[in-house]
């Protein structure tokens, strides 16, 4: 069986190292790899490959920024030209970036089946644009892996319900994986500020990404995240997206935001020691908070609307709109912990994954 897999940003290299690592345990499969290049940055995208033992890829399409159309169309002209002459079995995709559609429109239209990893993510709201490139990607795959039943039921709603399983989410492998690997990470750990110096991670701290442009278009939304956490008890580490790096510094240095630690994206491993070892967590990333509720971390998303709603129980999770008052309330809230409550499964989605893909196979259904 011959895989394309195509990923082009952090959160793919981090699902697709799970993966990987299942290909290289099992015969008969292989996986060729294709960057399309939407991160780029050493921080953003080699440290993963490094640190998680990606294998490099096979492509390398250099493709990054312009507007959506442009870089969804630019994809899609160079992946058609890859996959016809690597003539996979099908193409794999995970997510929803702008990579993971034009993968998908690029495979079905020249007939090769398209397993989506992550299907049935709704934020209903057609103005983000991930929710466009989910949508488009459902509804054009031909094996679709949710990670709980809730988007199974989602993709039941759409009228897709043949080749849908429920695996879990991918990305708790990843962090499973992680967390087998933090006593390498403390004591090798390199957390930097943008200007090359060694930060020191005080002993007790708050987490904060924020990248989206909802909360980083212009400096208000920014100004009003940035003067919740200064006003905590301990200070806020920050691992700032490159896009958003010369706001964050400049709202902090002209508002006196002194109690704010703001750091280059760190790698996974990385990432996971912040989240296991901070008070609290505020972010608009979708996979942090997941990664919050595995470690059992308060978090409060400044989002409009849920991602993920299986993590909006017992103050685990709380929305918070970009206003330093509403933010600061969610935080002061108390959460409980169910030890029980494991809705994103066993942290074998990627073993899952490959055992229908095998079965698919063996009955001859990529061929068809
Ligand atoms: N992450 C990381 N380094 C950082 C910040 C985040 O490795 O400096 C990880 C984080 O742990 C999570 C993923 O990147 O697994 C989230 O990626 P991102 O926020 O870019 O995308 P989203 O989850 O919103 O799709």
């Amino acid at each position: 069986m011959k895989i394309v897999t195509v990923i082009g940003a952090r959160p793919q290299f981090i699902k697709a190292a799970a993966f990987s690592r299942v290909v290289k345990q099992t015969d008969g499969v292989e996986e060729v790899l294709v960057h399309t290049g939407q991160h780029f940055d050493s921080n953003m995208s080699d440290i993963f490959f490094e640190e998680l033992d990606i294998p490099q890829p096979k492509y390398n399409l250099g493709i990054a920024g312009g507007s959506h159309a442009e870089m969804t169309g630019n994809m899609m002209i160079e992946l058609e030209k890859v996959f016809l002459s690597e003539k996979p079995d099908a193409v794999l995709v995970y997510g929803d970036t702008n990579s993971t559609m034009a993968a998908a429109l690029s495979a079905v239209k020249i007939h090769i089946p398209v397993i989506h990893v992550e299907a049935g993510i709704r934020m209903r709201t057609i103005d983000n644009p991930e929710e466009v490139n989910r949508i488009v990607t459902d509804h054009v795959s031909t094996l679709l892996f949710t990670p709980t039943i809730d988007e199974r039921r989602q993709l039941e709603k759409e009228n897709i319900a043949d080749n849908v399983y429920e695996v879990g989410n991918i990305m708790y492998d990843s962090y499973l994986y992680a967390v087998s690997k933090q006593e390498h990470t403390s004591e090798n750990s390199a957390f930097e500020s943008f200007d090359g110096t060694k930060v020191n991670i005080p002993d007790k701290y708050y987490l904060m990404t924020c990248h989206r442009q909802e909360n980083t278009f212009d400096d208000v939304p920014l100004k009003e995240i940035l003067s919740a956490m200064n006003y905590l008890e301990y200070p806020t580490v920050y691992p700032v997206h490159p896009r958003n790096k010369e706001r964050a510094a400049r709202l902090c240095k002209e508002n006196g935001f002194n109690n704010i630690i703001l750091i280059k994206p760190v790698g996974y491993l990385e990432s996971v020691y912040l989240i296991n070892n901070c008070e609290k967590i505020v972010t608009d990333s979708g996979g942090l908070q997941c990664e919050a509720f595995y470690a059992g971390k308060q978090c409060v998303t400044i989002l409009e609307h849920v991602v993920w709603q299986q993590t909006m129980v017992d103050n685990r999770n709380q929305l918070a709109h970009a206003d330093a008052k509403d933010i600061l309330l969610k935080l002061e809230a108390e959460q409980m912990v169910d030890d029980d409550y494991k809705p994103f499964g066993e942290g074998n989605a990627a073993e899952k994954i490959m055992n229908v893909l095998q079965k698919y196979e063996r009955d001859g259904k990529f061929n068809v």
